[in-house]
């Protein structure tokens, strides 16, 4: 009997993007072979907050283990992590969330990002991301059968949401817009009058919102506004956070989202479906960061400023930047520079990498227009000094004075 030749038919239509362009992961696979060949990085293209999570955390998580919860919890999180989660809201937004009938605990944001698409989208449904954002939001669209539409922000706009831009990307297919406040890679924050443009959109045209709010404690100045506490929008709005940034707890992969209740059986089933629930120690531990570590955020958003502000005033001369006013990530326009070495934005991040043992990660990832690069300053303040020591040496090595 002859035997067919196996074909895997990769990639299937839900990953046609998938290994497309350069990615971060391909960045820091780069950058840890050069520290294998005995080289020094310095990554600033990692964006995970580097301090420890909250010592109550630890605790709480440790106990609960102790005490026995290792089973499988509510698949919608232990009522004392969704009742955490309704208190935060009220202490942060003012505003009431059933903790029963709205919140669903994830498997990190990433989990809640996939569960919400999944459950809203119609295959060819259309989702509207301003750009630049975040590269899962392409890939998750994509698995979830969805179809990209994106809308400029644009730097000389310090990358806010033009309502004009917004409106443009509308089309009869379009079901949902997708935001990120603060925003990663820009961090731009957005205003209540931008998300007042973007919540009569959503009106006008009978769009829902999912709003990626993993870094709503990453402001600098003012307070974080959800577009769900705007008139007529929560019925609208699905939320998505996490502990990951906010309590540095990126390995506990615990995240939420606040849905509609008509949405929650849905969005419910869709998780079980994709991870049963999240694991029960580390939900013990982050309810315990959101009922006791306050203190810990604020010190970290503190050293978080320190080193914005540090990185932004020794780059400023070179690189073209806004302050950024959430998250912990410089987005400069390199195009000067970009053109004074007849490179484009990935060379750059390749040039730096290879001459100043500095990773970053090029715009392109972020779908940015123009040229862009990523540094995320979650790194201690003498990595940050050094970074910036040796991009000046390199480039003034290149003739750069
Ligand atoms: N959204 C944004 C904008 C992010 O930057 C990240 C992590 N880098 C996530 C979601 C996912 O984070 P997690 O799953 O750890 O909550």
């Amino acid at each position: 009997m002859t035997e067919l030749a196996v074909d895997y038919r990769l990639p299937v239509f839900r990953m046609r993007d998938a290994l497309k362009g350069v990615g971060i992961r391909e960045i820091v696979t780069k950058a840890e072979a050069l520290e294998r060949a005995g080289k020094k990085v310095i990554h600033l293209e990692i964006g995970r907050p580097d301090y420890d999570s909250p010592a109550c955390a630890k605790t709480a998580a440790t106990m609960a283990l102790e005490k026995g919860e290792v089973h499988y919890t509510d698949t919608a999180g232990t009522p004392a992590l969704r009742r955490a989660i309704a208190d935060a809201w009220k202490r942060g937004m003012g505003m009431d969330v059933d903790p029963d009938r709205e919140v669903i605990v994830t498997v990190g944001s990433i989990e809640a990002l996939a569960t919400a698409l999944l459950t809203l989208l119609e295959p060819g449904d259309e989702v509207i991301v301003p750009t630049p954002f975040f590269p899962a939001y392409s890939a998750q669209i994509a698995l979830a059968s969805g179809v990209l539409r994106e809308a400029p922000c644009r730097f000389e706009n310090g990358f806010r949401i033009d309502s004009a831009d917004l409106e443009a990307a509308i089309t009869p297919r379009t079901r949902l817009i997708l935001l990120n406040t603060p925003n990663n890679p820009s961090g731009a924050v957005m205003e209540r009058e931008e998300l007042e443009g973007v919540a009569a959109l959503a009106h006008k045209h009978g769009l829902l919102v999912v709003s990626d709010e993993c870094y709503e404690k990453f402001l600098y100045d003012g307070q974080h506004v959800s577009i769900a506490s705007l008139p007529g929008m929560r019925e609208r709005t699905v939320v998505l956070s996490s502990a990951s940034k906010t309590f540095s707890m990126t390995g506990w992969r615990v995240g939420w989202m606040i849905v509609p209740p008509e949405v929650k059986p849905y969005a419910a089933k869709c998780h079980q479906h994709l991870a049963t629930c999240a694991s029960s120690f580390a939900q013990a531990g982050v309810a315990e960061a959101l009922r006791s570590a306050d203190a810990d955020v604020k010190r970290m958003i503190e050293g978080y400023r320190e080193r914005r502000d540090f990185l932004a005033a020794r780059l400023r001369d070179r690189f073209e930047l806004h302050m950024p006013q959430g998250a912990f990530y410089l987005f400069p326009r390199v195009s000067a520079l970009t053109k004074r070495l007849g490179l484009d934005a990935p060379g750059l991040a390749t040039w730096l990498l290879d001459q100043a043992g500095v990773a970053t990660v090029p715009g392109d990832v972020f779908h940015a227009q123009g040229e862009f690069l990523r540094m995320a300053y979650c790194r201690p303040l003498e990595e940050l000094a050094e970074a910036a020591d040796r991009i000046e040496v390199a480039l003034k090595k290149n003739g750069m004075s």
